[in-house]
This record gives C-alpha cells, sequence and structure tokens, in this order.
C-alpha cells in the first residue's frame, strides 16, 4: 500500500467562484460573512472531491484569499507598518491591502506589496517585506480554523506550511541592507508554536513546503536547513518536507538528511534524482513520490509511474507515498466541466479532480493489484497511450519531415547585420532616432463589445471586419498626426498575443473551463498544445496590408513569437519544449515571408515570455538559451536582407543573459527600461550590443505622462552608451491598457523628444 495524498488543491473553484465572490466583495456587492461562506462551501467541496477521487490525507492551508505566501506573511505577523492596523490584529481589510495596496484616505495611500512569480510558474505570490529588527508573532487563526473545519466533517488531513527557509528566501529586506537569514532564529519559535497548536488539534502530519530545495542554494543558506530542522525536529507532529518543481541535485544529501520524518520529491521534473534518493534515504522516513504531473493538463501514463512505484514498494514498503509532483494550484480543476470537447481529445487529459484519482489508483494497484477498477485504469490508460502514440490528429508527417529538413542555414539571415542594416536604411528612408510604438493601440470597450457580438454571432463576419477596419483607419489617422515614423495596425482585432495565434495554428486545442489562478482573482485559460504545430493559412495578411494601404509610412507587422507562444501555453508531455519551439518557430516563419512577400518592410515579433523561460537552475541555462535564441532565428531568418526584423521584451533585467540577446540577432529590440530609469544600460558596460535598440521611454503601466524633456534626458543616457544611430524611440509596451486621451499626449511629447534629439546629434 502507497499512501495517496496531494500537496494542495486549486483554490479558484470550478466555476471560479472564488474570483467571483472576491469581485463581488471588492466593489461592496458581497459583505464579509458572504464572502467567507462562499471559501467555506469551497473548501468543503474541495476536500469532498479529492476524498471521492481516493486520496487519504488532505490538503489543508492550500486555500488563501489572495495568495498562500500572503496568508503567510499574516501568520507570522509580517504586516509593512503602512498597512498595520492601529488596534487589535490585522483582518481580511488588511490582508486585501497589502495584496491591492489602498488609495487616498488620510495617509495619501500605500501601496501594495511586491508580486512575483512563484519559481518557473506563471502563479505570481505577494513578496514579504522583512525589515532588519523584524519580529514575528502568530497573528492569524485560518490555518487552526481550518483544520477544525477539516476535522468536524471528518477528513484526516495534512496541515500545509511554507518553509522557513523558502519563506525568508521569497522576502526582501526592506528599510537597509541586511541578511534575511539573521531573521531565523526570530522566526522558528513561532513556527515551534504553530507546531504544537497542531498537534493539539489532533494533527498527525503536516507538510513544509521548502522548493528552493530545488535551487542552487549559497552555503549559509544550506547550512541554515540543518540548524532550523535540528531545532524543529524537537516540535511534537510528524513532517514532511516537500520539494517540487526540480530535482534536489546537489541539495540532495542534505534533503534526505534532515531530522524529519518523510521527504516529498518531483519525480515529473526530475525522474533521474529517484535511484539516488533511494539510496540516500535513512531507513526511518518515508518517501513521497510525485508522479502525477500537477502542472500540465494530460492524463498520466500509469504503467509508467506504477513501474516506479512498484519498485519503491519493494525497497520502502510501508514508507512509501504518492502524491501529484507539486500542488495542483497549477492545473485546472475538474475536466467533467468540459462539454464541447470532442470525446477523444478529452479523454487524453485530467484537471486536479482526475489527477487526484490517478494517485490514489496507483496507490491502490499496490495492495489490490487486481482490484477491477485498477484494472479498469489501468487498461484505460494504456489504450489513451497508444491511441496518443499513432494519433494522426497528433502526428503530421508533413510537418515532422519539414522540421527534419531543418538546416543549419534556416537559422540565419543571409548577410551579417551590418550589411543588413545598409540595405534597411536605404530601403526604409528613416530620421535618425526613429519613433515607433509596440503594437497595440487602446482596446476600448467597443472593440471588446465588436469582437463579444461577432463570437455570439450577433456582427456578421463583413460587420465585424469593418469595426476593425474603422479601428484601425483611427490608428493610422493618429499616429500620422503624431508624426510617428513606423506605425502599427494596432491589434484591435486580438484579445491575447497568444491566443490570438494559437486559434489560427492546427495542433492546439482550447478548454472553456481550463483557468488557472495567476494571481488574486486573476486566473488564465492557457492554450493546448496537442499536436505538431502548423499554420493552414496567413494569420495577420489581411488586416496588415489593409493597414498599409492607408499610408505611404512604413507599418510594421505584428507576430508573437516561438518561445513567448510556448511558454504561455501548456506544452505536450511526448516532445520536448525545444521541438514545440521549433514546430512554431516554421509555422510563424511562414507568416513573416508572407508579410514580406505583401510588401511589408519591418515585422515585429514578440518575445515577451524570453527571459521566464530560463531554467532554475544555472547549469541548465545555456541549453535553454541555445534552443530558445534558435528557435527565434528560425522563425526570422526566411526574408531577405532588407526586411528589418524587430522583437520586444518587457523586463528590464538582461544582464544575465544579453549575449543570448544579441544571438538572436533581431535588427532592432524594443525593451522596457523607463521604470529603472535605463538601469538595463549597465548590462552594456561589459557587452556591446551589436544592432539597434529601442530602451522604454516611458512607462505605458501607469497612466502618467512625462513630458519631453524627461524622455529626451533617458534618451540622452541611453546615447551615452548606444551610438545615437542605433537608437530608436518607442514606449516600454503595448498601450493595449491605456486609454486614447493619455496615449496621445504621451506620444505627443515622446515625438518631440526624439526631434529635440535629432537635432541635437545632426
Ligand atoms: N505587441 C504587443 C502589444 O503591443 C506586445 C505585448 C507584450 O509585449 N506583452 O501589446
Ligand atoms: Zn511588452
Amino acid at each position: 500500500m502507497a499512501l495517496a495524498h496531494s500537496l494542495g488543491f486549486p483554490r479558484i473553484g470550478r466555476d471560479r467562484e472564488l474570483k467571483k465572490a472576491l469581485e463581488a466583495f471588492w466593489k461592496g456587492e458581497l459583505d464579509e460573512a458572504g464572502l467567507r461562506a462562499v471559501g467555506r462551501d469551497l473548501r468543503a467541496t474541495h476536500w469532498q472531491l479529492q476524498k471521492d477521487a481516493g486520496i487519504e490525507l488532505l490538503p489543508v492551508g492550500d486555500f488563501a484569499w489572495y495568495d498562500q505566501v500572503l496568508t503567510h506573511s499574516l501568520t507570522f505577523g509580517v504586516v509593512p507598518e503602512r498597512f498595520r492596523p492601529h488596534s487589535g490584529k490585522p483582518g481580511l481589510d488588511t490582508l486585501f491591502a497589502m495584496a491591492r495596496g489602498v488609495s487616498g484616505g488620510c495617509c495619501g495611500g500605500a501601496h501594495a506589496q511586491e508580486m512575483t512569480k512563484w519559481f518557473d510558474t506563471n502563479y505570481h505570490y505577494l513578496v514579504p517585506e522583512f525589515t532588519a529588527d523584524q519580529q514575528f508573532q502568530l497573528s492569524w487563526e485560518q490555518l487552526f480554523e481550518e483544520v477544525d473545519e477539516a476535522h468536524a466533517l471528518g477528513h484526516p488531513v495534512k496541515p500545509v506550511l511554507i518553509g522557513p527557509l523558502t519563506y525568508l528566501w521569497l522576502g526582501k529586506a526592506k528599510g537597509g541592507e541586511f541578511d534575511r537569514l539573521d531573521l531565523l532564529e526570530r522566526l522558528l519559535p513561532v513556527y515551534g508554536e504553530i507546531l504544537q497548536r497542531l498537534a493539539a488539534q489532533g494533527v498527525e502530519w503536516v507538510q513544509i513546503d521548502e522548493p528552493i530545495l530545488v535551487l542552487d542554494l549559497p552555503q549559509e543558506w544550506k547550512s541554515a536547513f540543518e540548524r532550523a530542522y535540528n531545532l524543529l525536529q524537537r516540535e511534537p507532529l510528524k513532517k514532511l518536507i516537500a520539494t517540487y518543481f526540480g530535482g534536489l541535485e546537489d541539495n540532495l544529501g542534505l534533503a534526505a538528511s534532515l531530522p524529519l520524518d518523510g521527504l516529498h520529491i518531483d519525480l515529473v521534473r526530475a525522474p533521474e534524482q529517484y535511484p539516488t534518493i533511494l539510496d540516500r534515504l535513512p531507513a526511518y522516513k518515508v518517501l513521497s513520490l510525485g508522479l502525477v504531473n500537477g502542472r500540465n493538463v494530460w492524463r498520466c501514463d500509469l504503467d509508467k509511474a506504477l513501474d516506479v512505484l512498484r519498485h519503491a514498494h519493494e525497497r520502502l514498503g510501508e514508507r512509501l507515498w504518492v502524491a501529484p509532483s507539486c500542488s495542483l494550484l497549477h492545473s485546472p480543476v475538474d475536466l467533467g466541466r468540459e462539454d464541447k470537447l470532442d470525446g477523444e481529445l478529452k479523454d487524453w487529459l485530467a484537471f486536479a479532480v482526475q489527477k487526484c484519482a490517478e494517485v490514489a489508483i496507483l496507490g491502490r494497484a499496490l495492495n489490490e493489484p487486481e482490484a477491477p477498477e485498477v484494472l479498469a485504469a489501468l487498461a484505460h490508460s494504456r489504450t489513451v497511450q497508444a491511441d496518443r502514440a499513432r494519433s494522426p490528429r497528433i502526428h503530421k508527417p508533413a510537418v515532422q519531415a519539414r522540421l527534419a529538413a531543418i538546416e543549419p542555414a534556416h537559422s540565419q539571415r543571409r548577410s551579417p547585420f551590418a550589411e543588413r542594416i545598409r540595405q534597411q536604411r536605404a530601403h526604409l528612408d528613416l530620421p535618425l532616432f526613429p519613433t515607433t510604438t509596440i503594437g497595440s493601440f487602446p482596446q476600448t470597450a467597443s472593440i471588446r463589445l465588436a469582437r463579444q457580438a461577432f463570437k455570439q454571432g450577433k456582427l456578421s463576419a463583413a460587420e465585424y471586419t469593418e469595426a476593425m477596419h474603422s479601428e484601425i483607419r483611427h490608428a493610422v489617422e493618429v499616429q500620422e498626426q503624431l508624426g510617428l515614423d513606423v506605425l502599427v495596425h494596432g491589434e484591435a482585432e486580438r484579445n491575447d498575443m497568444v491566443e490570438y495565434f494559437a486559434e489560427q495554428l492546427d495542433g492546439y486545442l482550447f478548454t472553456r473551463f481550463g483557468w488557472v489562478q495567476s494571481y488574486g482573482s486573476r486566473c488564465v485559460k492557457p492554450a493546448v498544445i496537442f499536436g505538431d504545430l502548423s499554420r493552414p493559412k496567413a494569420m495577420t495578411l489581411d488586416w496588415i496590408r489593409y493597414a498599409q494601404g492607408l499610408t505611404n509610412k512604413v507599418m510594421k507587422g505584428m507576430l508573437t513569437g516561438p518561445v513567448t507562444m510556448l511558454m504561455w501555453s501548456f506544452p505536450r508531455e511526448d516532445l520536448t519544449r525545444e521541438e514545440q519551439a521549433r514546430q512554431l518557430a516554421l509555422a510563424i516563419r511562414d507568416e513573416v515571408v508572407d508579410l514580406e512577400a505583401a510588401g511589408i518592410r519591418i515585422v515585429q515579433i514578440d518575445e515577451a515570455a524570453f527571459r521566464e523561460g530560463l531554467p532554475l537552475r544555472r547549469s541548465q541555462w545555456q541549453g535553454y538559451l541555445d534552443w530558445a535564441t534558435e528557435a527565434f532565428r528560425l522563425c526570422a531568418s526566411g526574408v531577405a536582407d532588407q526586411t528589418q526584423i524587430h522583437t520586444h521584451m518587457c523586463y528590464s533585467e538582461f544582464n544575465d543573459v544579453i549575449e543570448s540577446i544579441a544571438a538572436m540577432d533581431a535588427d532592432v529590440i524594443t525593451i522596457e527600461t523607463s521604470r529603472s530609469d535605463m538601469e538595463l544600460l549597465e548590462a552594456f558596460k561589459a557587452f556591446a550590443y551589436p544592432n539597434e535598440i529601442g530602451p522604454g521611454v516611458y512607462d505605458i503601466h501607469s497612466p502618467r505622462v512625462p513630458d519631453s524633456a524627461e524622455m529626451a534626458g533617458l534618451l540622452r543616457k541611453a546615447a551615452e552608451r548606444i551610438p545615437a544611430e542605433r537608437l530608436w524611440v518607442n514606449p516600454d509596451c503595448g498601450l493595449k491598457t491605456r486609454a486614447w486621451p493619455e496615449t496621445e499626449a504621451a506620444l505627443v511629447n515622446m515625438v518631440a523628444a526624439a526631434r529635440q534629439l535629432r537635432a541635437q546629434f545632426a
């Protein structure tokens, strides 16, 4: 028997009930009691779903009103001064203020805590803020209340805590530099208190998440693990330490030997660590194997998982547990909800509810191998794997033949940049400091309404096209009046920069309810790559051609790059990410070539997620960077020298990847810099970026309109590091979230700033 447990369940609800309740509460349409009732119902439903699926030890502490790291901060009383209530303990209002900020009020409001990505997922957590004199005290009862709640429902539970080291690692030092590790001694007594209270509630096992054990850790942090857990081992309760999102590698010995009662490892991301773990695990410890992928939507290959499990069972007997690889927070809730997917596709998928059933059946298969349910599940899994392996919906000989025929030359522009830019300058005839934008213009309510009406069949295709044409006409008119040099069509027809293209490619499928929490009440519904990818017909050509027909100025074509398409989709598990990126690259390459043939002289290929793809471990960076740059070049290199390729990236931490960015060999890159006051230019001290570059001169994330002197100042700063003839002038990202008045006001100033610089450098 292997005990089936889960590391965490999605909290948002299969109909996004939590999202809806939160938003109603924030608008004042639902009171706190109403919100709390929704939370309680969701927790009860989720425990029952997991239990019905066969999970034996249910997680508590995976529910959060906004984010589990934020809940943790409240639990330990890590509430920044600006949010601290005048009297008494923090309440839900404190929690939402920390998450969302407060505007106005007596003291001018308080900005929200910073948010950042949870390891390499698309989930965002609220960064704890620590001060040098940080005190910790138990300040939030949620975990204990939820344990009581589960017990009252008769559930066997395993509370989940973020471990002390991971918690400190995720936070930031505020109000002066200091070492966060210095806080550990003050933090641990509160962990002790929590464990004692849980024990008093009758809890047997607690799960302590320490995912930083899969990262490259400095020696002091490794040593701190031993210190911390030597202290915590004294507390009552059995403790399972959970690691996920990667392999333990050099931390394996450390993780195995910590004085705890169990260890969970992710065998989906890092199957290779299994044999070593078996050898290093002390004889008293439970080993939990994460065999069902908690981060993707595919049905598990039960035979494959069972092979490992059987082997482990021989060695470990009762000390073996089975689980999803990580919390199911990162997977959609219930496949049963999908009523529009065809039966075959649906049969290939598994969401959180189904994954729990997979975990449970794996556990049962060990001691009841002949149980009819076990046999049926294994037979079904086998059929699905076999069907998929030979399905013509997945395997496209034409795509594979094309992939096999790729030669190194396909990922090389014909001439080096110096020669290309000479031809491009002649072909484009642009002034010094050319001005442009990143692609999108305001997505107004009328655009969204038109799209909705079209989808519901209330607008005909012709009416919809005319509505979009009228938006394009407006965008082109405005840009001509502003005096911009390189125009865009404005992307009115695009709902989302990935979904728009995914919908037009073969090999993608779309769910109706496959929502995954991104942060707070925000959810995303990523498209799913299920088969070999290809482009049946041109995707953007008609719109761009229409836009170019309206002006004599250069119209930039606008595409999303292969790496970003991949990072923001659920990928296949039967093909490497690298191969999927190459398929996407070929499909987009066809579009680039079509645009060129239609007379488009500049094509921008956005790679907003390029840096996001970096693996957690440094040792794996170069491998990723090599295939990612290669995929970009494959999609960009089908055109003649005189066609100019732009790319765009939305962040400013380039210092550690600048050489790979250069290796992408785009003729022009536009990037974010304005928020960091051209900090990015630091990267150019050590490495001379060889091609043209448009450092964003104003922050589109804020409605503030900077004056032209401010923008000109930033450009002068840039010109100290980058030769003036290689500089472009542009905002730092697309303008779709802004309104027209502030957009026009900012662009007037931007064009004026460019003119000042031209005069100065002429
Ligand atoms: N071209 C896209 C836009 O302007 C780029 C968006 C992005 O980088 N996130 O909206
Ligand atoms: Zn951007």
